[in-house]
Order: C-alpha cells, then structure tokens, then sequence
C-alpha cells in the first residue's frame, strides 16, 4: 500500500483559515484503499482555526490583511508537515492550489486583491526540494495515474524479489511472501523456540500456531497479540493436534518444540492425517558457508541412514524441491563418494552412475547430476581441472548427495565448526515442511530453519 500526503482541508477537515473545508469526494473515494496522511502545514505551525486570511508576497514572506508578518509560523509548519512525510514515506502529495502553504503552480500575490502570480506556497517548496512529486486538486487524473504507475512497479518489484535466488541465508529475512505461512509448533513451551517464532512473526513471514501447555506459552509469550495458543495435556498430544492442523490445511508447517522427534514424527506419519506426500522422508540441510559461493544443499545427515538407491532418488527430489524454492532453476546435485571413478567395490559409486541414468532418462528431473564425485571435485574447480574433470556440477555443486548419514553428519558439522558456517534444516516428503530446531542450534539458525519452512510451504503451494 502506497502512502500519501494530502491537504487536510481537501479530504473534508474544518482547517481552513474561515473554519471551512474543501472536501471533494471524488478524491476521497479514489483514495479509499490507499494509506492517506492529511496535513495542514498552517495548524501545524501552531495557528490557530479560524484565523486571518494570509497571502505569500512576490518577495516570499506571507502576510495578513493587516500586514503582520506571519512567515515564521508558515514555515515551522512546512517544516513539521515535511518531516511527518518523511517519516512516513511519503512520495507523492496532493495539495490545495494558489494556498499561501500549499499552492502548487498560483499563489495570490500578497495585495488581498484576488491577483494570481505564478508560483507555489511555502510547503510545496520544500517537498519539491526533498524530491517529492506533488499535485493540485487541479490535477486529478495526472495524480491517479500516478498512483497506478507506483502500483504497477511495486507488483513488478514484488515479482522480481519472488523470482530472486537465495544465495545467502540471510536473504530468508528479505523474503516477500503474499501472506505470512501459518506455523504449528508441538510443545511450544520452549523459550528458545518461542522466541525464534517471535522473530520470524515479527518479520511478517510467519503465524504462530501454539500447540502445549497453555499456561507456560502464555507466560514466554508475555505481552505479544495476535498468537494463538492451543493447551494440550501432553506432548503426544501437541504433536498430534498440530499434524491435525497441517492435514486439515489449517497450518502450512509444523515446528518441534519441547518434544522427542519421533513423538512428533509418529504423528506425521498418523494414517489418520495426510501428511505423508513421497515414500521417503528426508531431511535436508542448507549451509550458508562463507568460503562458498553460494547456498550448500547436504542431503541425508539426519534421517535416512543408509538409503538404497531407490531411497536416493527419492533424497535428490526433496532436496531439488528445496532448492526450487530457493530460486535454483536446475540445482546441481553432486553424488559424492571418495573417488570419480565407478568402482564395483565401492557400491556408493555404483549408486552414483545409476543415478546419472535416472537423470538422463528423465526420472529425476529438473535437476542436473554428476556423479561419482569427491567432495573437493564437487565443490572447487580447481581441484577438478587438476583430476581433469569436466561437467556442469564439478566445482559449482548445489547440491551434496551423500552416501550415509554418518558421511552426512560429519560435513555438516564440519561445515559449521570448521569453517563458520550458518545452517537451517528441513524435513521434506511430506505435505507440509517439518522443522526440527534443536537445542545446539544457534538463535539464528532457528530462525532460518523457520523462514526457510515459510518460503518453501509458500512455494509449494
Ligand atoms: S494550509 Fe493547506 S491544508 Fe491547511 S487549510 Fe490551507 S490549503 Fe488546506
């Protein structure tokens, strides 16, 4: 919504100097939709209603029938009426013509003898020197077309900041979603996570859906409005009042609280819900790595141990669903073993070749794969030039497939422990994003976790 300045006394408040308005209700119905801020520069300077009629001189000062010089107060009130613009984020104003304060192109010329000159009253001067586009009630049309030019390039800008790849985490905060992603959180009497939603409520991204123990979420919630709080008796039973939300539409993620993951996981997979989307549920994590380039999708270092190659295919859709939404148009999985070479003893590499197949014959799509390849192959050209590797994954990986969760769960904490880098997680297969925080995460990566379920529960919609 667009914010706009108008002249008080056009939008029908008694302001003028004889107590009078100008009201005109074909600007007041135009405006009906838009977040309108009337202004009189001249109550503003501290005169009063009624008052004597003033006119702006050829020399600038302004003047009353009587001839006293009431310059300074015109001007203490262009100045406050400018900053509240400024405040506010004022553009584009509207003011009353040939006013003393608020004339656009005429003014009286000071003599009270109905004389108009060319020239604008003391406001329009200083919004037009601040780059404000201001417009007289004279200038309707011009100023509605205005309006919808600003329309036109704030939805253009909306859908380029949708289309914008996320290659930082930090990015999730900026995300721009139609509206925020309703989030069930299991247990929620937990004041770590507690204070993770708040955050990512207060960006305007997410809304807190509260399944526990009432009196305990209420207290971490102190004064905040707007939140809803389901009591429960039970952890069970919070785990499965927010699955019954997700599976009746009612929240688009779940988040674990202060519960055991396969409390909450026994209820995802509950066949009196239908939550369950893929045969395999997954997690994935993303690390934001500062000696990287780009976002690193690792997939699977926390729930499928030891996948089968068909388990693997399955791991590859979830995590290229991920990385969809993160604005990847055809993420880069690497299959990564300890060689690039296909070894019948190493079934990994195995593995790997057949899922090159299945990219090339197009049952893993939207995606491009390479593999057998070693980590430092996937993710630095140079290490690949000096094996002589070629492929489009080779040193620019999206994605890291790798073959157990052990291998899985010793990057990623090398990752973050080596070399700083910032995680969010995600379980992905079922209808809605599962969002597993735990206690050794960091404030911030609680934060993402929950901004990246709310970016891609809105993107899967
Ligand atoms: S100062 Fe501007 S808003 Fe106030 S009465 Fe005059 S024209 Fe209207």
């Amino acid at each position: 919504m667009k914010k706009i300045a108008v002249s008080a006394c056009l939008l029908g408040h008694k302001v003028r100097y004889d107590g009078q308005e100008k009201g005109i209700p074909q600007l007041m119905e135009g405006l009906a939709a838009e977040e309108v801020l009337p202004l009189c520069p001249e109550v503003l300077g501290g005169l009063p209603i009624p008052r004597a009629p003033a006119e702006r001189t050829c020399s600038g000062c302004v003047k009353t029938k009587e001839g006293q010089d009431v310059t300074a107060a015109f001007k203490e009130g262009a100045q406050k009426a400018l900053h509240l613009c400024q405040a506010q984020g004022v553009t584009t104003v509207l003011l009353k013509e040939r006013s003393p304060s608020c004339g656009v192109h005429e003014r009286y010329d000071g003599r009270f003898c109905g004389q108009r000159i060319p020239g604008a009253g003391v406001f329009t001067e200083l919004l037009r020197a601040e780059g404000i586009k201001v417009y007289s009630e004279e200038e309707l049309p011009e100023f509605f077309r205005e309006l919808s030019v600003q329309d036109a390039a704030r939805a253009s800008h909306h859908a380029e900041k949708e289309n914008e790849m996320i290659t930082r985490l930090e990015q999730l905060k900026e995300v721009s979603l139609a509206q925020p992603a309703v989030l069930a959180v299991a247990a929620a009497e937990d004041e770590a996570v507690i204070e993770a939603v708040l955050r990512a409520k207060k960006l305007g991204l997410v809304q807190p859906l509260l399944f526990g123990e009432a009196e305990k979420i209420r207290a971490l919630l102190g004064d905040e409005e707007g939140v809803e709080v389901v009591g429960c008796e039970s952890a069970e039973m919070a785990a499965h009042e927010a699955c019954r939300a997700a599976s009746e539409g009612r929240a688009d993620m779940i988040l674990k609280g202060l519960l055991e993951t396969k409390t909450l996981l026994k209820q995802v997979l509950n066949k009196e819900f239908t939550l369950r989307q893929s045969p395999v549920l997954s997690h994935v994590m993303i690390y934001d790595v500062p000696t990287y380039h780009k976002l690193l999708l690792t997939t699977d270092g926390g729930m499928v141990a030891y996948p089968t190659l068909e388990q693997k295919k399955e791991l590859v859709k979830n995590a290229v669903a991920v990385g969809h939404c993160l604005g990847i148009e055809r993420p880069k999985v690497a299959a990564l073993c300890a060689v690039e070479k296909v070894n019948e003893k190493m079934p990994c590499t195995l593995d790997a070749r057949d899922l090159v197949l299945a990219q090339q014959s197009g049952e893993l799509s939207g995606c491009i794969l390479q593999g057998p390849l070693a980590l430092d192959n996937a993710i630095s050209k140079e290490a690949a030039k000096h094996k002589g590797l070629t492929g489009e994954v080779v040193g620019d990986a999206d994605v890291l497939l790798v073959p157990s969760i052990e291998a899985g769960n010793m990057l990623g904490k090398s990752l973050s422990y080596f070399a700083g880098a910032v995680n969010a997680g995600i379980i992905m297969g079922a209808r809605v994003p599962i969002l597993l925080v735990s206690r050794a995460d960091t404030a911030e990566a609680k934060l993402y976790s929950i901004l990246l379920g709310a970016l891609v529960s809105r993107k899967k919609a």
